[in-house]
């Protein structure tokens, strides 16, 4: 069954639940590095960190919030 055109991708849905970090700092204007665990990823704007869930949103750092998830 297709998805109907009104229906949000996860993707979507995920990055209405966010909201700014206090775990980050800026490296320059444009990426930060995401301070939550040891990879410490240097994120550039635009771009997610490695676990795919901390992105950049215009120079700030942008995390989940408001929901629970497992696998
Ligand atoms: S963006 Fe994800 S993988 Fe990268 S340091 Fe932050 S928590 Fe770790």
């Amino acid at each position: 069954m297709l998805p109907c055109s009104w229906m949000k991708t996860l993707l979507q849905a995920l990055k209405e639940h966010t909201a700014e970090s206090d775990l980050s700092e800026p490296i320059d204007g444009y990426r930060v590095r995401c301070l939550a665990c040891g990879l410490r990823c240097p994120i550039p704007a635009g771009f997610s960190g490695v676990c795919k869930v901390r992105f950049n949103r215009g120079g700030k750092l942008y995390v989940p919030q408001g929901y629970v998830s497992s696998r």
